[in-house]
């Protein structure tokens, strides 16, 4: 322990060299305790889940680097939460039993699952199912698109068996590796050893959880030896649960015996979010990466359930992102800092229009305030001298901070075109050097303009 201490202290020291010292006191203040050190791990609590994600995004490979190269031999540092402490306490099954889990990722459970009206159904199935030891909806079906949290109520229930039915021998496993199993199991030389292993991880299950069932689509022999699989678990009554990017029927080159049995059971879907939801989730995300969700304006949740509609993968992300940007940057959560921090991860789209569209409006509106003028004479044809001057200003704002296209700028302001978006812009950058009136104006709205 107390040499782990002591390589912990070193590496950090070594770390500190290369980083910003801000960067590296945010991180790795707090983030020093030593929680165990076992073999060649090393844990180290970290204070919350936002500073165990970033460390563990851009800094761990380097860490373990130098670690390994100070101690001279493979160390890999391990950083856990306090709450995670009781699960790294779990005793570890062991023998056979052992080999046949899978791991479920400890966080899909279904007290972290947010439930609307697109997901509810599959929810409380999953849900009864999860509580009724009996086979009861067999197999419980559950498909739709990427990203709308199958495998998350899918490990929720095997979690849920775990918890309060520790004894149940839970198998997750994804179609995937299903076919690898029992390609590796009928193609290596110890046969029938091999293929005894393979019958005993998945004919053993008392709960079989086989996920993206979809990749066994043209594998005639994988989906045979699936399909004895699932007649003897179906048999003995053990429960079964799949999931599909599909219906069931919508399977293509697929047996119609295995078609038919997976519409045996319950067959739920999982819809696209609607923007209650979605606003939801964020809230419930962010409230595991920061301490105080509240600084984030919910008009900025809003912006970001608006941009990501379709999976809840990439809505997370997004938000993820933009909260690590601020967070490491130190700057508060705007809406101009979502923009920046989402720039790369919204393609040039419509979708690229809308979020630099609410930014743009809250420019334009700031800008027209000022001159005492509209939104409205900032987009007409008017060349009156304060409105040409006004929308100058703003077109210079604009570009100069978020540089979008002199098209993009161009329709925000009218339909005007590049030439005229160009010439407002260097006007006004040569006034600014010039008329100190101009530089004012400009100070003030941008102080405005960042509240
Ligand atoms: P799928 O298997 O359908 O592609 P996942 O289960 O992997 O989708 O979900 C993608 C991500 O979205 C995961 O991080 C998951 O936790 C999250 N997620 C999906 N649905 C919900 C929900 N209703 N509440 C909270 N998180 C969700
Ligand atoms: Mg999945």
């Amino acid at each position: 322990m107390e040499q782990g201490m002591k390589l912990w202290e070193q590496t950090l020291d070594a770390l500190r060299q290369e980083l910003d010292e801000t960067d590296f006191s945010v991180l790795f203040s707090e983030a020093n305790k030593i929680y165990k050190v076992e073999d060649n791990f090393i844990y180290i609590i970290v204070p919350n889940a936002l500073t165990k994600f970033r460390i563990e995004k851009f800094y761990i490979n380097k860490l373990n680097e130098i670690a390994s190269s100070l101690s001279g031999s493979l160390v890999k540092l391990k950083f856990i939460l306090k709450d995670e402490i009781e699960e790294l306490e779990k005793p570890l099954n062991t023998g056979a039993e052992d080999v046949n889990k899978r791991p479920l990722r400890a966080e899909y459970t279904f007290n972290n699952f947010v439930t609307g009206e697109s997901n509810r159904f599959a929810f409380l199935s999953a849900m009864k199912v999860a509580e009724t030891p009996e086979a009861l909806y067999n197999p419980l079906y559950i498909f739709g698109d990427v990203g709308l949290g199958k495998t998350h109520l899918m490990m929720a229930i095997g979690n849920y068996v775990l918890d309060n039915r520790p004894e149940t021998n839970v198998v997750y496993t994804s179609a995937q590796e299903f076919a690898e199993d029992y390609f590796l199991a009928t193609s290596t030389r110890k046969g029938k050893e091999n293929i005894e292993q393979f019958y005993r991880k998945y004919r053993d299950a008392e709960v079989l959880l086989v996920d993206d069932i979809q990749f066994l689509e043209n594998k005639p022999s994988t989906q045979e030896e699936f399909f004895k699989v699932f007649e003897h678990l179906h048999g003995i009554n053990k429960q079964i649960v799949i999931t599909s990017d599909r219906s069931a029927n919508e399977l293509k080159n697929m047996m119609a015996r295995l078609k038919s049995r997976f519409n045996w059971g319950l067959s739920v879907d999982i819809k696209i979010p609607d923007k209650p939801l979605r606003l939801n989730i964020l809230k419930r995300k962010l409230s595991f990466l920061i301490e105080n969700p509240k600084d984030v304006p919910v008009e900025i949740l809003e912006i970001i359930a608006d941009h990501f509609t379709n999976n809840i993968r990439d809505l997370e992300g997004a938000l993820r992102r933009y909260v690590t940007y601020c967070v490491s940057l130190n700057i508060p959560f705007t809406m101009e800092n979502l923009y920046v921090a989402l720039e790369r991860l919204i393609p040039e789209s419509e979708e690229e229009k809308n979020i630099s569209g609410k930014i743009f409006e809250n420019i334009k509106r700031e800008v027209a305030a000022y001159y005492k003028i509209s939104v409205a004479d900032l987009e007409s044809p008017s060349r009156k001298q304060v409105f040409t001057y006004a929308r100058q200003m703003a077109i210079y704002i604009i570009k100069k901070h978020y540089n979008p296209s002199l098209k993009l700028i161009g329709e925000f302001f009218g339909n005007r075109d590049h030439a005229t978006v160009s010439h407002s812009f260097d006007k006004i950058k040569n006034l600014l050097r010039t008329n100190s009136l101009v530089k004012n104006d400009y100070d003030i709205l941008m102080k405005k303009i960042k509240k």
